[in-house]
C-alpha cells in the first residue's frame, strides 16, 4: 500500500534514525537515508543496503541537499544529540539545526513532501514548569554550553511554524524526551549507556551533583510509535513524545546496579553547567490528538537494552573518542 510512497530520513545512521529506517521499510515506504556519520555508525543500517528499497547518501545536511526523484515525506532527525557530542561539536550542532533545517524545509517545498522535524524537551531548557507541556515556554540560557543544542532546536521550530505558515510547507513538530534502546554508542556520554558500560567494566557509576535530578526515560519502539502517528495526524503544532515515569539519577544508578548485578557504588562528579534539574513530559496533547502513550516500561526496556550491549563485540564497551 505504502510501496510508491517514499521517505527521506535524515540522521539515518544514527541511533533513532536507523530505528525509524527500520519502521519504514516495516511498513513498506521506499526510505531513501542520509548522513555524514560525525555521530552516527554504518553498522546501525547494514542489514538495509541489501535492500531494494533502501538508499543511503553520505552527504552533511547543513549543505545544500539534493534528493533525486519524489519525495513524499522528510523526517529530519539528523543533529548530534547527547551533550558530550554537542560540546564537542558545537558549531555543527548550530548549523545543523538552523542552516540544516532551512536546507530540508527548502527540499520539503519543492518535493510537496511533509516535513517532520525533531525537537527535544530542551527547547524547556532548565524548567520551571512541572511537568512540561507544549504551551510552556521553556527557561534556556542561551550563551551557555548548552544553549548550541538549545537553541539550535527553538531556531528550527520558528523556521519549520514559519515555513508552515508562509510557505504553506505541510509541517510536524516533535519534541523527543530522553529516549533509550539498543543502537545507543555505548561512549555517548548520556547517563544510560554510561551507567551501563560502567557496570559492565565492573567500575563505579558517576552520578553527576547529587544525583536528584530527575528524567523520564522512554523506550525507543514506543517513540517510533508516536512519532509514526503524528506524522500521519493533521496536527502541526509540537507535540511532546516521551514516558512520564520519572526518576532521580540516583535511583536510576540504583536500578542500573540491580540489573548488571554489580556490587559497584555510585560516586560524585561535578554537576554540568545549565544541566536541567528535573524533567518529566506532560503527554497529555499526544494522548488526546494521537491515541498515543508509551507501552513498555523501565523495567523491560532496560533489559533488552542491557542485552543488546552485553552483546556487542569487546572494543565496543571501551570508551573512546568519537
Ligand atoms: P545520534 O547521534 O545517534 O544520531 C544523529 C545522527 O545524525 C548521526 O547518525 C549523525 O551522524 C547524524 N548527523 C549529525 N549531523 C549531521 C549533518 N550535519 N548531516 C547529516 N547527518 C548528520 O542521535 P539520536 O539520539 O539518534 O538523535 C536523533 C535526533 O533526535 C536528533 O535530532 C536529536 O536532537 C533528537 N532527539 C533525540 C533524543 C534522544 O533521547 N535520543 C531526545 C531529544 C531529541
Ligand atoms: N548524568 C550523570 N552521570 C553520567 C552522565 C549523565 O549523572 O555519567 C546525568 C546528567 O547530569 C543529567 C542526566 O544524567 O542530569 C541525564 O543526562 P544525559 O546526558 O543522559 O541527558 P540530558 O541531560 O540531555 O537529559
Amino acid at each position: 500500500m505504502n510501496g510508491d510512497k517514499r521517505v527521506l530520513i535524515t540522521g539515518a545512521a544514527g541511533f533513532l534514525g536507523s530505528h525509524l529506517c527500520d519502521r519504514f521499510i516495516k511498513e513498506g515506504f521506499r526510505v531513501v537515508g542520509m548522513d555524514n556519520l560525525i555521530t552516527g555508525s554504518l553498522r546501525n543500517i547494514e542489514h538495509l543496503f541489501q535492500l531494494e528499497n533502501f538508499e543511503f547518501y553520505h552527504h552533511d545536511v547543513s549543505k545544500f541537499v539534493h534528493v533525486p526523484g519524489n519525495l513524499d515525506y522528510i523526517l529530519h532527525f539528523a543533529s548530534p544529540a547527547s551533550p558530550i557530542d554537542y560540546l564537542k561539536i558545537p558549531i555543527q550542532t548550530l548549523k545543523v539545526g538552523s542552516l540544516g533545517t532551512h536546507n530540508l524545509l527548502g527540499l520539503a517545498r519543492a518535493k510537496k513532501a511533509r516535513i517532520l522535524v525533531a525537537s527535544t524537551s530542551e527547547v524547556y531548557g532548565d524548567p520551571l514548569v512541572h511537568p512540561q507541556h507544549e504551551d510552556y515556554w521553556g527557561n534556556v540560557n542561551p550563551v551557555g554550553p548548552r544553549g548550541v543544542y538549545d537553541e539550535a532546536k527553538r531556531f528550527q521550530e520558528a523556521m519549520t511554524m514559519a515555513y508552515h505558515t508562509y510557505h504553506k510547507v505541510d509541517t510536524r513538530i516533535v519534541r523527543i524526551f530522553n529516549t533509550y534502546g539498543p543502537r545507543m554508542r555505548l561512549n555517548d556520554g548520556r547517563v544510560l549507556p554510561t551507567f551501563i558500560g560502567q557496570a559492565i567494566r565492573g567500575e563505579d557509576l558517576t552520578a553527576f551533583g547529587d544525583g536528584s535530578q530527575t528524567r523520564s526515560f522512554c523506550y525507543v519502539d514506543d517513540l517510533v510509535e508516536g512519532i509514526y502517528r503524528l506524522l500521519f495526524s493533521n496536527y502541526v503544532n509540537p507535540v511532546n513524545i516521551g514516558n512520564p515515569g520519572e526518576i532521580t539519577i540516583n535511583e536510576f544508578a540504583e536500578e542500573i546496579l540491580k540489573l548488571t548485578g554489580s556490587d559497584r557504588k555510585v560516586i560524585y562528579k561535578p554537576l554540568p553547567a545549565d544541566d536541567p534539574k528535573q524533567r518529566k513530559p506532560d503527554i497529555s496533547r499526544a494522548r488526546e490528538l494521537l491515541g498515543w502513550e508509551p507501552r513498555v516500561d523501565r523495567s523491560e526496556g532496560l533489559q533488552i537494552t542491557y542485552d543488546y550491549f552485553k552483546s556487542l563485540p569487546e572494543v565496543d564497551i571501551t570508551p573512546k573518542d568519537f
